[in-house]
């Protein structure tokens, strides 16, 4: 891992211009380092519209233009005579950056694959057998029967292995985002790039890599869970994200979204409540209310993780229920107060999110800043396209 910030490498991450072994070294210090990670989720931004502007030769007359008006710009307005072309420099950039917004014209980038190895059996792709080593290519599907298995390999990114029983398909592989869909089955991904670069969309949410190691499983319903064993997922879909550490789990049903999450190690009667507090849709209030008196008994110090999650998914007098049993189990930090928390305050939700180790999101928004890269984005581009002519 680098051990000075990595901020000044992501543009070159984002254009594949760093080594396979300094890319490793990239993504190790993103995860660890909050500040480099909210920079390049930035610049990964930026690269990422830039990536779809339409390369389109500009007809000749406009370069013709340019340097007539240098010329007579020298000649006739003294210090000023760099303005003129750089106003048409800069309609350009604006008229092209514009043209991306009101035609909504997005070219994607050239069809591309993954490579894939057959590990089991015989794995089909487009119901045709693979071979030992073959191309997985956007679009295409992959399926495992009974006996078969397959493993993905994605460069820079990391592995995927995809279980008996399993039907895959390529949505997207580029620098700044690799997708997979899992219609139903199971797969491990291992995952070495930098954070919001690998997801894997299921039938009843989105999970979004955050530098880690998980298995994902998907079955015949749609139902979906997600078990993590190193760093974090995030599980998109409706209106939450819960974010997913290592050692725990978490089920998303199908015109549910995602249930809370919560440690594997926590009881069984503790996960049993906690499914049915989650998914039991015709569950009356008072079985609700039963689940919850459970969930708070059966919590150790560790699952307030969970509790943290529920303050927000309960009514009021419940959430006072779940505030006492959590500062039972684990002291609020400074500035957090119970009539705060039953208020739902979103700072010091976000306070005691830190406290539990939860806070790993707090720095992924990009900030304003985001444009300054896009333009410079938009200018290494224009400058690339002189270079061509
Ligand atoms: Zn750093």
């Amino acid at each position: 891992m680098f051990s000075k910030h990595v901020s000044v490498l992501s543009s070159a991450y984002c254009h594949h211009e760093l080594s396979h072994k300094d890319s490793q070294r990239f993504a190790e210090h993103l995860i660890a380092c909050p500040g480099c990670r909210g920079d390049f989720e930035e610049v990964k931004l930026g690269a990422k519209l830039a990536e779809r502007l339409d390369v389109l030769a500009a007809p000749a007359s406009i370069w013709s233009n340019v340097v007539a008006n240098l010329d007579t710009g020298r000649r006739t307005s003294g210090r000023y005579y760099f303005l003129k072309p750089l106003a048409i420099a800069a309609s350009i950039v604006l008229l092209i950056a514009g043209g991306l917004w009101l035609s909504r014209r997005i070219t994607t980038a050239p069809s591309q694959s993954w490579q894939v190895a057959r590990l089991v059996g015989t794995p089909r792709i487009d119901s045709k057998s693979m071979s030992d080593q073959d191309q997985f290519a956007v679009g295409q599907w992959l399926e495992t029967d009974a006996a078969s298995r397959a493993q993905l390999n994605i460069d820079d990114v990391g592995h995927v292995e995809i279980d008996p029983n399993t039907r895959v398909r390529l949505l997207q592989t580029n620098q700044s985002e690799q997708r997979l869909e899992l219609a139903h089955g199971r797969l491990s991904a291992r995952i070495s790039a930098p954070p919001k670069i690998f997801f894997v969309n299921t039938p009843s949410g989105v999970a979004q890599d955050l530098g880690c190691a998980y298995t994902l499983q998907v079955d015949d319903a749609g139902n979906s869970v997600l078990h993590v064993t190193t760093g974090w997922v995030s599980l998109q879909a409706t209106d939450r994200e819960p974010v997913v550490p290592a050692g725990a789990a978490c089920a998303t049903k199908r015109h549910f979204g995602p249930g809370t999450p919560y440690f594997e190690d926590s009881s069984e009667t503790f996960r049993t409540a906690l499914t049915s507090f989650d998914f039991d849709a015709v569950a009356e209030q008072s079985s609700k209310r039963s689940s919850l008196d459970v969930i708070l008994r059966e919590a150790r110090s560790r699952d307030a993780m969970t509790l943290w999650y529920l303050l927000s998914r309960v009514n009021n007098n419940e959430r006072a229920r779940v505030y006492d049993r959590m500062t039972a189990l684990v002291a609020p930090p400074e500035g957090v107060t119970r009539q705060g928390i039953l208020n739902l305050d979103q700072s010091m939700l976000d306070r005691w999110k830190v406290k539990l180790g939860l806070s790993w999101d707090e720095v992924m928004q990009p900030k304003h800043s985001v444009w300054k890269k896009l333009w410079k984005e938009t200018l290494g581009r224009l400058n690339g396209l002189q270079e061509k002519r």
